[in-house]
């Protein structure tokens, strides 16, 4: 209980109707209604003390007059209290005669239009009032019974006065079970409040949308006026504007930021909230003066409590979202105070997850820059290499044919040309791939017979493979298998896998080249009984510039290029490439191209 808040600055009586539960109110109704009418009492009410320090009137039974103006009408409890003491003790019951009245029920009540004077000895006076208050087991007042206007007229006499004890200890009773209730209910609210933010944080994948799908939860439920969040960055200081929900638009100055930010670190580590209200005891973590600037900034703000609660993970700090109440506002609760932390902790995982999602879509995004980049540097080198490349070539061939060339000379040109063949192979390579990239060809490609392809590639590398006792077989079937694609894309791939097979297989070894038609797809298939590829090799085969580390691989000259290209270009018609392979006993690669017709 707290006298904090004092009495409102208000003409009439608050209404407030905190209590949700009906049923709640519908036991409370019932012991009214009996005390009406056993007891004899046109007016009957019953209220209960609130958190906040106020008596909230739950029920009432008598004139509709009364009932419309009380029903969930506020009215301090400490008036209540000295009023108490002053009354006639009957027991449970105290009786206060008119004389000694001091509650001000013009304000706070409402007084039967009766004649107020004369009253004769032993009648009701309108004024008088007959009030039980009801305690818990611990002594605690939890609220009054309150009862007027004697149907009788006269003030009870012993015998009514022993009934109307007994539903005295009936009504305490049917109190402390109805406030039972309702902090169960008040647990349960705020416990699906806590579970709501976390089903809306989950996997979500920035910082600012954690904030924006959880705010509203938080701020209903814990039936804030509004709730304010500032998160802190990894240098501890403020990150981002101050985000609000409910309420006015709030900005904080420099020094409530710094304050801010230092009080949540250390309210972080030691796991604690702080309530900060004008007659609140200074917490732990905010020096007097520091205390007194905040309330003057709440105060600005028509804000009388803030429930101030660290968010964060781990032993990170990630900020602190703050709860305020208004004037008249309940006062912060012990379960409130302890779910506030909960949320502060599932808030703080949630924004850690965010932040780590955020960070890796932006390492995401500068990795696909670094890859765009890499492709446009590529692209400008081997283009701006390509003519004088040709250049080269072209005059050390003319140098070759003069005559007279010592053979020293002579060896000289030789091994120009032989460098710059490689290096015009790698540069045309480079153009290739940058040239396969990204668009698809699907409106460019046309039916193209595979067997032919394949026959022309063949013949082009026969007397390479005769050369090196290579047996290079084909396999067409009678049908042609066309391939939807571009002629000279089909060309590349072939060269490619040939040239690789007839590459990387020994001398006198087996190449075989076949073509099908599997469903709607046309399968080029190239197999050989080469040196074969390591298993764990075949994953990063399709990588620009992979090379495998197998020294008989090594030895045959090569860029790393050739199956990036084969792959780009594949996908670029929608097809796949597959490898089967085995050390030592050679490989197969199978193309899989969308089929024509
Ligand atoms: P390059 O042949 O220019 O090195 P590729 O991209 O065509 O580049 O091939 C990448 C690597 O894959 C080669 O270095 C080689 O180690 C391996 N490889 C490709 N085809 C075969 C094959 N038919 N048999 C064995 N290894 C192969």
């Amino acid at each position: 209980m707290s006298e904090s808040l004092g009495s409102p600055d208000l003409d009439r009586p608050v209404r407030a109707s905190r209590w949700s539960d009906a049923q709640s109110r519908e036991a409370l109704q019932a012991i009214a209604e009996g005390v009406a009418e056993v007891a004899g009492f046109e007016l009957v009410g019953v209220s209960v003390v609130r958190e906040d320090g106020y008596l909230q009137i739950m029920v009432l039974v008598g004139p509709e007059e009364a009932r419309k103006l009380l029903i969930d009408s506020l009215a301090p409890l400490a008036p209540m209290v000295d009023q108490l003491a002053l009354a006639d003790d009957w027991g449970t019951l105290k009786f206060i005669p008119h004389e000694r009245l001091i509650l001000d029920l013009d304000r706070w009540g409402w007084v039967a239009d009766r004649p107020r004077d004369h009253v004769e000895p032993g009648k009701w006076h309108p004024q008088d009032q007959l009030v039980a208050p009801l305690r818990g087991a611990d002594g605690t007042l939890l609220g009054t019974l309150a009862m007027e206007l004697p149907r009788d007229g006269l003030i009870p006499g012993p015998a009514q006065r022993e009934t109307l004890e007994f539903y005295a200890r009936q009504a305490a009773r049917a109190v402390v079970a109805t406030l039972e209730h309702e902090r169960l209910a008040e647990q349960v609210r705020l416990a699906r409040a806590a579970a709501d933010v976390v089903r809306l944080a989950v996997g979500t994948q920035s910082p600012d949308r954690v904030l924006a799908e959880c705010g509203r939860a938080i701020t209903d439920g814990f039936r804030a006026e509004s709730l304010w969040i500032q998160r802190i960055g990894p240098d501890g200081r403020c990150d981002g504007p101050l985000y609000v929900d409910g309420g006015p638009t709030v900005r904080l100055p420099a020094g409530i930021r710094a304050l801010a930010s230092a009080h949540s670190r250390r309210a972080w580590e030691r796991q604690c909230v702080a309530v900060l209200a004008p007659e609140r005891p200074v917490t732990g973590v905010l020096g007097p003066e520091q205390h007194a600037e905040v309330i003057e900034f709440l105060a600005g703000l028509e804000v009388e409590s803030l429930l101030f609660v660290p968010m964060g993970a781990g032993r990170e700090c990630f900020g602190a979202m703050g709860l305020t109440r208004r004037r008249g506002g309940a006062e912060w609760s012990e379960e409130e105070a302890a779910t506030a932390l909960e949320i502060g902790r599932d808030l703080g995982r949630a924004l850690a997850n965010a932040r780590t999602l955020e960070r890796e879509h932006q390492l995401v995004d500068e990795l696909r820059e670094l890859a765009d980049y890499k492709e446009r540097l590529l692209a400008t080198v081997s283009h701006e290499m390509k003519n004088p490349l040709s250049a080269i070539l072209g005059y050390v061939e003319i140098l070759g044919a003069e005559p007279g060339l010592s053979d020293t000379a002579l060896a000289c040109v030789a091994a120009i040309e032989r460098g710059g063949g490689r290096l015009a192979q790698v540069v045309g390579d480079l153009l290739l791939l940058h040239e396969s990239t990204g668009i698809e060809a699907s409106a460019t490609a046309e039916p193209v017979d595979l067997g032919q392809a394949v026959t022309e590639v063949v013949d082009l590398n026969d007397a390479v493979a005769r050369a090196r006792r290579q047996t290079l077989r084909t396999e067409l079937p009678d049908v042609p298998v066309l391939a939807l694609a571009e002629p000279r894309d089909v060309d590349h791939i072939v060269t490619n896998l040939l040239g690789n097979a007839l590459k990387y297989t020994p001398d006198g070894g087996t190449i075989a080249v076949s073509v099908e038609r599997v469903g709607d797809q046309a399968v080029l298939c190239c197999t050989d009984s080469g040196i074969g590829i390591a298993e764990e090799e075949q994953a990063r085969l399709f990588d620009e510039f992979f090379r495998s580390t197998d020294p008989a691989a090594v030895a045959q000259p090569g860029s790393g290029l050739g199956l990036a290209i084969v792959r780009r270009v594949v996908e670029r018609h929608r097809g796949r490439i597959e490898v089967e392979s085995a050390i030592g006993r050679g490989s197969t690669f199978r193309v899989f191209l969308p089929a024509a017709g």
